[in-house]
């Protein structure tokens, strides 16, 4: 339904927008760096598509960065989404869930605060923040648009896994009223947004799924699509920026080995960084720093 791979961004003509992705292959190259069990999968699939929807502004290059601090299982959770089709993200507890991937419905179990950070090329970037409660990730972003940004919003995010716990099916929708928007039609196309399945394991479709796509074909007009992949924004340069921010203590103590490895946490790529190269760095710090 959810063209596979793609981020899909739509309008009604009774004032409703209408964001859908399809996160699949991003979700599951999440999974092969971070070797996540389901329910850390599960979350962060969900965290990922969630970023991925929010950054609707598709016309000014929005991004979006998404921060789940929870002390849950999953523990803190990380998503980013750039360019309107660039994903990446991480848990600090990628091992965290059972072997059984029927009981990990990207719940969020413990207490913590959501923290999201909107980038465009419009406005300087800034940051809100919600307390998070117990409940899927979906509601809390939901309850998040709705109280922090103040726009009435529904959201369905969707994590499938297949009997071995590899990712089936990833993706998600955001329904939002405009300022002139039909408040009534709102409500009721979007009353029951939790029943929908927005992808079906099995050819056979639920009622749930043949509801979503009568709904789709007849209320919303297609606006602009993008493909959705995997990508890490990491760096030597960015890293030479971080190192560059370090009190002078630690860079001394940084300078102790011959080398040092840093890896990064999104995409898991290392880099081995020499002695010389880092002094290199920091001289050219004082340097840039006395002129
Ligand atoms: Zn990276």
């Amino acid at each position: 339904m959810i063209e596979p791979n793609t981020i899909q961004h739509f309008l009604s003509p009774s004032g409703i927008r209408l964001t859908a992705a399809d996160t699949t292959e991003a979700v599951r190259t999440a999974c092969r760096i971070h070797h996540m069990r389901p329910l850390s999968a599960s979350v962060l699939g969900k965290a990922m598509t969630a970023a991925a929807i929010l950054a609707n502004d598709f016309k000014n290059h929005e991004g979006v960065s998404l921060k789940m601090l929870t002390d849950g299982p999953s523990g803190p959770v990380y998503a980013d989404a750039y360019e309107g089709r660039y994903l990446r993200g991480y848990t600090e507890h990628p091992e965290a869930g059972a072997a059984c991937p029927d009981d990990e419905k990207g719940v969020i179990t413990g207490a913590g605060q959501l923290i999201v950070t909107r980038y465009s090329l419009l406005r300087q970037p800034y940051t809100s923040a919600v307390n998070l409660w117990p409940g899927d990730v979906s509601d809390v972003i939901s309850a998040y648009l709705n109280l922090s940004e103040q726009v009435l919003s529904a959201v369905r995010l969707e994590v499938l896994f297949d009997g071995k716990g590899k990712v089936v099916h990833a993706g998600g929708i955001m329904a939002q009223l405009m300022p002139e928007g039909d408040r009534e039609k709102m409500a009721s196309l979007f009353r029951k947004t939790e029943e929908w399945q927005l992808f079906h394991p099995e050819k056979s479709k639920d009622p749930g799924q043949a509801e979503f796509e009568s709904l789709w074909k007849k209320e919303f007009i297609p606006l602009y699509q993008s493909p959705v992949s995997f990508r890490c924004t990491c760096s030597l340069e960015h890293i030479r920026h971080n190192l560059s921010l370090l009190p002078a203590q630690e860079k001394e103590s940084l300078l102790k080995d011959s080398s040092i490895e840093i890896v990064c946490h999104y995409c898991g790529r290392k880099y081995e960084i020499s002695r010389e190269t880092l002094n290199q760095w920091f001289h050219e710090q004082r340097k840039g720093d006395v002129s």
